[in-house]
């Protein structure tokens, strides 16, 4: 067997496979090592099935609205293990799309786990996979990384978002923990589907990176739904009681519950446990995530590291786009070809979603003090004019200089999810506020709003 390789790919997620693939598709000689499902965290535990139940949730609002619209309707219970069989099904179909994918292109699958073996004499790189060791002029690192669990007592009596996709059956209270956009997204699908939802929170804020417009307004709109927000939460324990229930026990003496399911959302970990990076004396930051420059390279040469495992920016495309661009400097020729880092857009899958794209005005104000100028508007999306359920849109651009360069735009309300893209290209290509002020309105959509704004 020939064990010389161009690229050897260590993880078959979102990053992994984009890059083998890219880099396969540029003639040179690929392999790509993988003990689990293929797709990693975004089709198997992550933005693919958490968006069928982000769906799910938003059918189940639709159903409520709809005796508002004149619909007489008799809605049944929710059939949770057939949504989640169905939701299963589907990640599995795209299991198998990728693996015809990867031999369609002739990338070889490895399916075991990887580790880094100290280099060739003759500077190649080397990689055991089980028994097998092969030899590669370039290594892509695309392990990922895990749901960080705290070391309170206790706290595997909760689950993670890992475990919320293994549930067979809907936890009727629900405690969350946790600010960020995992925390707030399960939250929404639970209480949308409803679930008793309490959301125990840190501090006194969520999605703390964002606009705070973003964060306050969706804590609104949560407790207006009937969740509840539970501030300064710091759990120091976790403990079950005879009946199966779970109760958290704060250090400020209060104990919350009984819930029937607890979720840890406090953020991820890199995978690099095992992998071998003492063998290239690989830097990593104090988190353990593999310090890259601006070409995803490590500190070793030869030695590249892409998506949630270099800490930057959690999100699948990120990593596919990183991916994509290293295969086509490295393999296809394109001299310097890079991903930047800044205007990318994201949507968190809250209910009301979220789009955001750019600085949020207090980062702007850093940066750019007084040449800072903010456009906003705030109204109830016509949607709701037949609804009593009344959750409010806000927009806000941020714009700096005499010509008033669009510099964020940040959305929260139905629709902000499809609606961000298009104007995340504008603002890439550095539109102003005029170039907003001068394309004519969509009417009646909630868009429209952020081309008016006065
Ligand atoms: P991963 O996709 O995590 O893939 C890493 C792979 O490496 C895994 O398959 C793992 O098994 C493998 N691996 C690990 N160690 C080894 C080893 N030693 N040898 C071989 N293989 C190994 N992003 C979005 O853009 N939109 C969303 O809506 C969204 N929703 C999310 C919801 C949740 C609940 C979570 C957890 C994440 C979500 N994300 C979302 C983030 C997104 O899933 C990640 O940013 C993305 O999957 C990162 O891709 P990756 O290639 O870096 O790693």
């Amino acid at each position: 067997m020939n064990n010389d390789y161009d690229l050897v790919v260590i993880g078959a997620g979102s990053g992994g496979l984009a890059c083998v693939q890219r880099a396969a598709e540029h003639g040179v000689r690929t392999l790509i090592a993988e003990p689990n499902r293929l797709g990693g965290t975004c089709v198997n535990v992550g933005c693919v099935p958490k968006k069928v139940m982000f769906n799910a949730a938003s059918i189940a609002a639709a159903l409520q609205d709809a005796p508002e619209y004149g619909f007489q309707l008799t809605v049944g219970a929710l059939d949770w293990a057939l949504l989640k069989r169905k939701r299963d099904d589907y990640v599995s179909r795209l299991n198998g799309i990728y693996e015809r994918n990867l031999a369609n292109r002739n990338v070889e699958l490895v399916r075991t786990r990887a580790q880094l073996l100290t280099r060739h004499a003759d500077g190649r790189l080397r990689v055991r996979l089980g028994e097998r060791t092969v030899n590669a002029g370039r290594v892509v690192i695309a392990t990922g990384g895990f749901p960080t669990v705290p070391a309170v007592t206790g706290a595997q009596l909760g689950i993670t978002s890992d475990g919320f996709f293994e549930l067979e059956s809907q936890p009727r209270r629900v405690a969350i923990i946790g600010s960020g956009y995992i925390a707030v997204e399960l939250a929404g699908i639970f209480a949308g589907l409803g679930s008793a939802v309490s959301l125990l929170v840190r501090g006194d804020r969520i999605l703390r990176p964002f606009d705070a417009m973003l964060g306050d307004t969706l804590l609104a709109a949560m407790r207006g739904a009937g969740s509840q927000v539970v501030t300064g939460a710091a759990p120091i324990e976790l403990r079950v009681e005879p009946s199966g229930a779970r109760r958290v026990r704060l250090a400020d003496g209060r104990e919350l519950g009984p819930y029937d399911a607890v979720i840890w959302a406090v953020g991820r970990s890199p995978a690099v446990r095992g992998l071998g990076l003492e063998s290239y004396a690989v830097s990593c930051d104090a988190a353990g995530h593999i310090a890259v420059d601006k070409f995803e390279a490590t500190s070793a040469a030869g030695l590249y590291a892409i998506g949630d495992v270099n800490g930057r920016l959690h999100l699948t495309p990120v990593a596919i786009a990183a991916g994509r661009r290293l295969a086509d400097r490295e393999f296809g020729g394109m001299t310097g070809r890079h991903l930047e880092y800044h205007d990318v857009p994201s949507v968190i899958f809250s209910h009301p979603p979220i789009g955001t794209v750019g600085l949020s005005e207090a980062a702007a104000r850093a940066q750019f003090g007084a040449a800072v100028r903010v456009f906003t508007a705030g109204f109830v999306g016509m949607y709701h004019a037949l609804t009593t359920r009344k959750p409010r849109t806000e927009m806000k651009l941020v714009t700096v200089g005499a010509e008033q360069r669009i510099v964020g735009c940040h959305i929260i309300g139905t629709g902000a999810d499809e609606m961000l893209q298009g104007f995340a290209v504008a603002v890439k290509m550095g539109a102003t506020k005029r170039d907003f002020d001068d394309t004519v309105a969509i009417h009646p959509t909630s868009a429209e709003e952020l081309v008016t704004m006065r």
